[in-house]
């Protein structure tokens, strides 16, 4: 089973939809405000019944359809619990399960990019907002982001998954849409073959103008 994976090209942004294939019961992750009637149209087509709206994190370049989701479809909305979003009716902390139909969203915590950043398994598939990109890594330089603990949450907790696991991020800016963990440990150019201080060294030496866009 694969997630449809959905972009938005004014922010590069993907959302990502799984689901239950017997029930139909489905969650919508990191959905973007200009395309709800998109997202709602591909419900429909699919015959979805949208249960969640979650997000990996607050986000700087983009904002939410998940209220007007919500409106829409009776989907519950669910923000991980330190990103403060206090309109989401589930605060999310880490290893809670977002259950649609016979399928699950696990939580992990993965703080670095926000202080509030989760990423979310499911099956072999892990959901990583702006913590690892393909072969790069959120920024770590505003909205309360900290670039120790990204290093941690990529070493610690998302390159020990399994090899295999299909890695969906949140932005790409030059078309890919996904990678394995194994490809990431091995390849990540941030963080592969990395120290600590050479990874916080790397992230204090971006650059990068304030948002807009939050990586390159
Ligand atoms: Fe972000």
């Amino acid at each position: 089973m694969y997630p449809l994976q959905l972009f938005d090209a004014a922010s590069s942004t993907y959302t990502s939809i799984v689901f239950d294939e017997a029930t139909r019961d489905a969650a919508i992750i990191d959905p973007v405000d200009q395309q709800v009637e998109r997202d709602l149209a591909l419900l429909s087509q699919y015959g979805l019944k949208l249960r969640w709206t979650v997000e990996t994190h607050t986000h700087a370049d983009h904002i939410t359809s998940a209220s007007l989701l919500a409106e829409h479809t009776g989907a519950q909305t669910a923000a991980p619990q330190a990103c403060g979003i206090s309109t989401a009716a589930l605060q999310i902390v880490g290893s809670d399960l977002l259950r649609f139909g016979r399928e699950t969203l696990l939580a992990l915590q993965t703080p670095g990019h926000t202080a509030g950043s989760m990423s979310f398994v499911w099956r072999n598939h892990v959901f990583t907002g702006d913590t690892p990109l393909i072969n790069g890594c959120g920024r770590t330089d505003f909205q309360s982001g900290s670039a120790e603990a990204l290093y941690h949450s990529l070493t610690e907790v998302l390159l020990k998954l399994p090899d295999e696991t299909t890695v969906w991020p949140g932005h790409d800016y030059q078309g890919r849409t996904h990678s394995t963990i194994g490809i990431e440990r091995a390849c990540n150019v941030r963080v592969a073959g990395r120290t600590l201080e050479d990874f916080i060294a790397v992230m204090g030496n971006l650059n990068l103008p304030k948002p807009k866009c939050e990586f390159r």
